[in-house]
């Protein structure tokens, strides 16, 4: 057997026919007395198993035996963010996208609340359609110690044996999410932009771009749980809130808890805050705009429409722009009433970010530009035309000169 987290070869099988040697892309199998052996640096990409002609290597998940038993968990649990006091944005659109897969298994949806108790936070999370609450109790843990959160919400989810775990891709979620994932072994995967629960298997089907957003990925747990994953804010859409449901609330105290922070005071950082998550509608810039004072042009046209102004990450990388306003796989994922994208050619790194806006208008001279494959209305000419005239036009009709 080989060392922990490494493919077996399996001596018997093992015929030393070296095939495996030549197919591991990183050098890390050498022949040894005639047999295969596996060092550390495996990356378990699979490769050696698919060129072994006796099936001689046995990779870590499919040593079944020591999985924990995938059909014991049950249920759909969503991390309740609470910041400041109030629910995150995010926690609604969580419990949205819960509700969905917990009604495709046929089971329930929790939330799962870290901070001090408060009933306005428990009415909120059974209004967006959670059955059940748990509530953590704990003194590190209500301070924030995030090591303490990590390690309590392992000691719930191990004893609750959840199928699923979706958290908010926030920064929160991101700290949090990878440090549960890793005590209990189980995958997670970030930046979700589509879930869904896969009729035949009952597998969560984790959706995302991959390779610069070139593709969308499809991702499995199949052998280890919970399955988890962080979904961004916005990508989403919240559930309609129902003031009059109510469910149990769970308290669960954790067992002695190790904190690994002091948290000796907490200063909340002030930085620029460009509110185009709450955008109903977004004005965003490209590098067709060809220099950052015509950007001027955009945020004319954004107050007369009292919008936020987006962009490009080709505008935010050539210093047009600050980084706070990039929307996309790398910057903000919005999902405003209307997003006019203005000399933007609609690569798939920026359609992630905006293309579950409810009205999308691209104005580009070129009538081949992807925008023109997402948008709802399309002009093809010259933004230095089309934007002056729409200027015009709303000035016209507000009585503005
Ligand atoms: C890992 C990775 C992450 C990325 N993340 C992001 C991200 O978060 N957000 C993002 O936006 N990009 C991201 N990108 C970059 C992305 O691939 C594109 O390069 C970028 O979106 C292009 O920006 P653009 O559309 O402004 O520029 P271009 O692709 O150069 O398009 C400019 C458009 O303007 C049009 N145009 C030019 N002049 C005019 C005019 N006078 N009138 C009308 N139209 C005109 C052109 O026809 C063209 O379609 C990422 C890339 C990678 C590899």
């Amino acid at each position: 057997m080989e060392g922990k987290g490494r493919p077996a070869i399996l001596k018997e099988e093992c015929t030393g026919c070296g095939a495996c040697v030549e197919a591991c892309p990183i050098g890390a199998i050498r022949m040894h007395d005639g047999l295969a052996q596996i060092d550390e640096s495996c990356n378990l990409c699979g490769g050696c198993r698919d060129v072994c002609p006796s099936g001689a290597i046995r990779f870590p998940e499919e040593d079944r035996e020591k999985q924990p038993a995938v059909a014991e968990h049950h249920h759909v649990w969503v991390f309740a963010e609470v910041r400041q006091g109030k629910l995150a944005s995010v926690v609604p659109e969580l419990l949205g996208a819960g509700r969905r897969l917990a009604d495709q298994l046929g089971e329930s949806l929790h939330a799962v609340v870290v901070t001090a108790p408060r009933e306005e936070i428990y009415q909120q999370l059974f209004g967006y359609g959670a059955d059940a609450v748990w509530q953590v109790e704990h003194e590190l843990v209500f301070e924030g110690d995030e090591m303490a959160r990590a390690a309590a919400l392992c000691q719930l989810i191990r004893r609750e044996r959840p199928a699923v775990v979706l958290f908010g891709a926030t920064a929160m979620g991101r700290s949090l999410a990878p440090r549960i994932a890793t005590r209990l072994k189980t995958g997670l995967t970030a930046d979700c932009t589509g879930l869904e629960i896969d009729p035949e298997t009952r597998l969560l089907r984790q959706i995302r771009p991959a390779f610069g957003g070139n593709i969308m990925a499809e991702i499995l747990t199949k052998y280890r749980r919970p399955q988890m994953a962080t979904v961004r804010p916005r990508v989403m859409k919240a559930p309609r809130f129902r003031p009059d449901s109510s469910g149990p609330i769970h308290h669960f105290v954790p067992a002695e808890l190790d904190g690994g922070l002091t948290l000796e005071e907490l200063v909340l950082e002030e930085v620029e805050t460009v509110n185009l998550e709450d955008a109903d509608i977004i004005v965003s810039g490209g590098r067709g705009l060809g220099d950052p004072r015509n950007f001027a042009l955009l945020e004319e046209l954004a107050r007369l429409l009292g919008a936020a102004v987006g962009a490009s990450r080709a505008a935010v990388d050539s210093g047009w722009i600050p980084y706070p306003h990039q929307v996309g796989q790398t910057g903000k994922t919005v999902a405003p009433k209307v997003y006019i994208a203005v000399g933007i050619s609609g690569a798939i790194q920026h359609l992630v970010g905006m293309q579950s806006s409810d009205v999308i208008v691209a104005i580009n001279k070129n009538p081949d530009a992807p925008i023109f494959k997402v948008a709802t209305y399309g002009i093809v000419g010259d933004l230095f035309e089309v934007v002056p005239a729409l200027i015009r036009q709303l000035k016209k009709m507000r009585g503005v000169t």
